[in-house]
């Protein structure tokens, strides 16, 4: 590296000369960090690409957004030519509840929790909050995780779904999940297409009225509107699913307005309800491949394994789908903020690969590639509550962040274009990021 002492040093030096010497410049307030420079950066803020700007990173977190010269005590990495973003954030995702088509205690451990969030992380989902029925073990990947260095995407995670069977145990209920110290709470409100019984409102009101009471948020997975209505009365904190039965109405916009609630999608839950009834054209693609296990996607090609994508769940879902991202783009229209989310996790809704497929729908939906990207940063973030820490690329927040080589903001499948993702400033080439069959 040329030494390089800026004009204003060299005079200020001339003249302090007979006073002190000025043997060696002062350090600077960047010494010791490193400097990415080059990139086209988006911190995660409504605004475009920064030009000409440098991301200066120390002890795994941004330091500055630098313009102009860059002083000579930091390391220089220089990316030229990339795209720099903040790490995505699936603000609706699981770990740990399935290996492959697995799922059930058997499968459960700490391995398969870790290859999961470095699956994540492969592809540029570099923190997930999980919402709920991980393994035990995925409390200790949390409770372990090297925030400098994690090497995996970071979790957040909600445990045991909840489902006291009256209103009277549901503090109770949630007291014993505090041991846990989840990060949110989880109910399902849903009667499975009318095959079981739906949790009434006064028992969800007393699981999120407690919930609240050990200053936790409660996300509520539901299908219809009157429920969703319901919950955003009773003061969910999440509506973690789309409203996949009537068009979202004035009643429901003004509730999630008055509370600032966000919305998690899932359109690729749906998806993933009836697209195995035939072999899927992503099975053809080379992004999903590249970390897909063979004998899983061989599996999912055998007819006995297509049939079961034919029943009616898989019609009432595939039916639903187009509402769920009008719905979607109801909401966003309305100022409501979407947050990026999946629920990828359980058996064939794929880790990494659902994210970048969910983002290609909100793009079909109508959503921007910008509106889309901040849905995925900051949205994600601060609807998940870790907007302090991560979503974008602020001072103080962790340097997660993703080096593209093409621009999302013109295409959002341009996300598929990763060449690289560091997490807290340590970056890894994609190709060199490990598979998720890569654990014993
Ligand atoms: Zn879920």
């Amino acid at each position: 590296m040329a030494l390089h002492v800026p004009r204003g040093l060299i005079m200020l030096c001339i003249a302090a000369l007979a006073l002190s010497g000025c043997g060696s410049p002062p350090p600077s307030p960047f010494a010791g960090a490193t400097a990415w420079t080059g990139a086209r950066i988006w911190t995660g803020e409504d605004e475009g690409y920064l030009e000409d700007a440098t991301l200066i990173v120390r002890e795994g977190k941004v330091l500055a957004l630098h313009r102009g010269d860059v002083p000579d005590d930091v390391e220089i990495r220089d990316v030229s030519g990339h795209y720099l973003i903040p790490g995505l954030i699936n603000a609706h995702g699981h770990v740990g509840m399935a290996r492959g088509l697995e799922t059930g205690p058997t499968i459960h451990s700490r391995e398969n929790v870790e290859a999961q969030l470095r699956l994540y992380a492969r592809y540029g989902i570099t923190t997930v909050i999980s919402l709920g029925d991980e393994p035990p073990e995925a409390f200790a990947v949390r409770d372990t995780q090297v925030a400098e260095q994690p090497g995996m995407a970071r979790l957040f995670l909600a445990g045991e779904v909840l489902d006291p069977p009256d209103a009277a145990s549901a503090r109770s209920k949630v007291e014993a999940l505090m041991r846990m110290n989840p990060d949110w709470v989880k109910i399902r409100v849903d009667d499975h297409l009318g095959t079981e019984e739906k949790m009434a409102p006064d028992v969800y009101g007393a699981v999120i009225d407690a919930s609240h009471e050990f200053e936790r948020p409660l996300a509520s997975h539901m299908v219809t509107l009157e429920d969703a209505k319901g919950l955003l009365r009773a003061g969910t904190n999440l509506i973690a699913h789309s409203v996949r039965d009537a068009p979202v109405d004035n009643e429901m916009i003004e509730l999630m307005r008055e509370g600032d609630i966000c919305i998690t999608p899932t359109l690729t839950r749906e998806v993933s309800t009836f697209v195995y009834a035939e072999r899927p054209a992503f099975f053809d693609d080379p992004f999903f491949i590249k970390a897909a296990d063979p004998e899983v996607l061989e599996a999912l090609q055998e007819p006995d394994m297509q049939a079961r994508f034919t029943g009616r769940a898989a019609n009432y879902y595939r039916a639903a789908l187009p509402l769920a991202k009008a719905n979607m783009l109801t909401l966003h229209e309305a100022g409501v903020r979407v947050a990026m989310g999946t629920d990828s996790g359980p058996p064939a809704r794929f880790q990494g690969y659902f994210e970048h497929m969910e983002m290609a729908m909100m793009q079909e939906a109508g959503m921007t590639p910008l509106e889309i990207l901040i849905s995925a940063t900051q949205n994600a973030a601060d609807c998940s509550g870790v907007g302090d820490a991560v979503g974008t690329l602020a001072p103080g927040k962790w340097a997660d962040f993703l080096l593209l080589d093409a621009d999302p903001m013109d295409d959002i499948r341009h996300l598929r274009r990763l060449a690289g993702i560091a997490l807290a400033g340590h970056l890894q080439p994609f190709d060199d990021m490990p598979h998720a069959t890569e654990h014993d």
